[in-house]
């Protein structure tokens, strides 16, 4: 197991060609479905491209906004529905009431430990744990076509500052 953010060295190169390849994937979708990519969809996608973690449609637009670029919500919303749909972007549950989003392309495939306090996100990735999850559903003869898992809980700095609270009052 390791934290994905010491492995995420990617040269300008590889990142320039992961782009373009998104950005002819979404066109593709998108044409399938008789839509073409209009500029306010294409302001989004590369807003998101840029995103290195999670991000919110409510701060994701007050970011596009507070860059000049006119983008209603209701568009952000329907074209991160379309990039979810087209498997650019997944959408994850951190317990907040609202929907978190994250981009899937150069990414590895990772699960999310939620510190309940801080709101602290640490991403993992871990080979033996996929070919478990692959085998469950296997055993239930159960075709998976994604998954994510969320872990919550409180994080090490969370932990330490109770542990100092805790410590306080058995003095007092
Ligand atoms: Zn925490
Ligand atoms: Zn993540």
């Amino acid at each position: 197991m390791y934290n994905l953010y010491e492995n995420e060295t990617q040269s300008q190169k590889n990142r320039g060609f992961m782009e373009k390849s998104v950005k002819k994937r979404f066109q593709t979708y998108l044409r399938n479905r008789g839509n073409t990519v209009t500029h306010q969809r294409n302001i989004i996608l590369d807003e998101i491209m840029k995103k290195k973690s999670h991000f919110d449609i409510d701060s994701f637009v007050s970011t596009i906004n507070r860059k000049g670029r006119d983008v209603s919500r209701a568009t952000v919303y329907r074209t991160i529905q379309q990039l979810e749909d087209a498997g650019i972007v997944r959408k994850i549950d951190f317990d907040k009431g609202y929907a978190n989003y994250e981009i899937i392309p150069g990414k590895e495939h990772h699960e999310h430990l939620v510190c309940s306090e801080c709101g602290k996100i640490i991403e993992f990735s871990d080979k033996s744990f996929e070919k478990r999850i692959r085998a469950i559903a296997e055993c239930n003869e159960f075709t998976m076509e994604h998954h994510s898992v969320e872990i919550f809980g409180k994080c090490s700095e969370c932990r330490e500052k109770h542990r100092k609270e805790s410590l306080k009052k058995e003095k007092i």
